[in-house]
């Protein structure tokens, strides 16, 4: 049986963290291995770090929260009984979700209407 890997992550040898985003960085200055010598990480677990990515979300004269990016698009996007908003009632719009997912860490973007002062930054 062969492993799905994910070709635009890889793994450095090092005991946390391990998995880079070969968009992100191709060397690792905490096991000094870079991504030519480093296989390809496994899909399973690029989706699981996908999931523990984390956002910093900063309200107008508000002070910082920090939400999983993938739970904070999860409630945006559907009611409190789980039912999945109509398009009118959607606070994310779909290109808005995309870029959210695609924030590098210490990247930030304005969310919504400027008016909102509404910015969510990527911390992890
Ligand atoms: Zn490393």
């Amino acid at each position: 049986m062969s492993i799905e890997t994910n070709p635009d992550f890889w793994d450095c040898e090092c005991e946390y963290d391990y998995i880079h985003n070969k968009k992100e960085s191709d060397y690792c200055w905490d096991c000094n291995t870079s991504h030519e010598e480093q296989p390809d990480s496994r899909e399973i677990e690029v989706q699981w770090m996908k999931k523990m990515k984390k956002i910093e979300i900063t309200e107008y004269m508000c002070n910082p929260h920090v939400f999983l990016l993938e739970e904070f698009i999860k409630a945006q996007t559907i009611d409190v009984h789980g039912n999945v908003l109509p398009i009118e009632e959607c606070q994310l719009l779909d290109d808005e979700i995309s870029s959210l997912r695609d924030l590098m860490i210490g990247e930030s973007m304005d969310l919504g209407e400027p008016e909102a002062g509404l910015t969510v930054k990527r911390v992890a």
